[in-house]
């Protein structure tokens, strides 16, 4: 179902402290938001439980990456069947971190995307191109490819537990986020794109990611083919997040 989102993604920082410092403050600021939009938080797995207890039912939990086998001896992942076991209801796959740094292929994705679907979760499929791929003109070539394989093997029963994020590898961390405009016109591809696999574009939420903060999330928000944002560096900062969080325009 497509629905307004902000989910940060902690990536590998984080404490107990952080935990207790953090999301007592997004609950009582963003756990309930006129606008409907879900505020989901996506810490390292191992803290999910103490996420889980400070939230308080506030806030949607996530994890960061899930292994592409069920179960066995495969020592440290960590599977889509835990994940839900721990009450978390997002996996975020192929964050452009995971294809860089640990050579996930994009059928790789694709495995992993089947198994948190089977899993009864919904998958975060995050695509993006470089800034190489995007000065050769090749954007929304790459992003297509990263779409429809990444969704391969999604059966029509399924779609309303896909979530795609835009995050162009050229923005994420580095402070430059893509204009709101260029931002919107990939987005509106990418619906094409799920329309061309005979999946419900419009009932499918599409979130930005790369170097969204409190005074960009409003001018990206605002758009209408986005429907939220993957937040890394910014979901650190309880008041920054929390501004994002409520960055929706009202009434929309
Ligand atoms: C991310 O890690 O998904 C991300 C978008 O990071 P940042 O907001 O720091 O660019």
């Amino acid at each position: 179902m497509r629905r307004k989102i902000v989910a940060g993604n902690w990536k590998m920082n984080g404490s107990k402290d952080l935990v207790q410092q953090l999301v007592g403050v997004i609950c009582d600021h963003a756990g309930s938001l006129d606008t409907g939009a879900e505020v989901v938080i996506i810490p390292p797995a191992p803290y999910i439980p103490l996420v889980q207890q400070q939230a308080d039912g506030k806030l949607a939990l996530g994890v960061q990456n899930v292994s592409e086998w069920q179960s066995g001896a495969y020592t440290g992942e960590i599977s889509a069947d835990m994940a839900k076991d721990l009450g978390c209801w997002y996996v975020l796959v192929g964050h452009s971190e995971r294809r860089q740094l640990f050579g996930e292929t994009d059928e790789v994705v694709a495995r992993k995307v089947g198994r948190v679907l089977e899993s009864g979760l919904t998958a975060v499929l995050c695509v993006g191109e470089t800034l190489e791929q995007r000065e050769a003109g090749e954007a929304v070539g790459v992003v297509a490819g990263q779409v429809r394989q990444g969704l391969s093997a999604v059966s029509a029963d399924q779609w309303s537990r896909v979530v795609v994020a835009y995050e162009p590898v050229w923005a994420i961390g580095t402070g430059k986020t893509a204009t709101a405009e260029d931002a919107q016109a990939m987005h509106a591809e990418i619906r094409k794109m799920l329309a061309s696999m005979n999946a419900p574009a419009e009932e499918i939420s599409v979130l930005y990611g790369g170097s969204v903060k409190a005074d960009n999330a409003a001018a990206l928000f605002s758009e209408p083919d986005i429907d939220g944002g993957l937040i890394g560096g910014a979901s650190l900062k309880a008041d920054e997040f929390v501004s994002i969080c409520r960055a929706f325009p009202v009434g929309a």
